[in-house]
């Protein structure tokens, strides 16, 4: 279980970051969405314009997208999983971000995953997946949480 007094901390924290030029250009810091205290963490690469707006991850397009293949195998994306991505800032234009910019975003990601401990990490697009470090994580725990989140589901839906 997340500590939620440190997990809206760090957010807090996150919220205000000048780290990188990605600051100047941003309209807010987009921490993710979804529920912390889920074992399934996705990770993107970073916010587009109408996360940018909203302050939300994965609202766009690619979001619904993902809510909707998630939804056909139970994943309810508020409840079952936490979303966010490498950089916290969106890039002009949707470039993908500069190394710099995700060597000094990466630190907000690593307190995430330290504070929610997920059981499994989905990378979600090719910035995501090169991080190697992140990806030998996902491929260890994938199998066990999808079938876990899936009997929840099951459960709740008989009972
Ligand atoms: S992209 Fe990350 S490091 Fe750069 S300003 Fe935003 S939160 Fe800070």
């Amino acid at each position: 279980m997340v500590n939620q007094d440190k997990f809206q901390i760090l957010q807090n924290e996150c919220s205000t970051c000048v780290k990188c030029s990605l600051s100047s250009t941003r309209n807010n810091v987009v921490f993710g969405r979804g529920n912390p205290h889920s074992k399934l963490f996705v990770i993107g690469e970073g916010p587009g314009q109408q996360e940018d707006e909203q302050g939300l991850a994965f609202v766009g397009r690619a979001g619904k997208m993902l809510d909707s293949a998630f939804l056909s195998v139970g994943i309810d994306t508020n409840e079952d999983c936490y979303i966010s991505n490498i950089v916290k800032c969106r890039p002009p234009n949707n470039r993908k971000p500069l190394a710099n910019e995700v060597k000094e975003c990466l630190p907000w990601l690593n307190e995430q995953i330290e504070l929610i401990k997920p059981k499994v990490i989905v990378l979600a697009g090719s910035t995501a997946v090169q991080l190697e470090m992140i990806s030998s994580i996902c491929q260890f725990f994938t199998h066990h949480i999808f079938c876990e989140i899936l009997q929840k589901k099951k459960v709740n839906q008989n009972g």
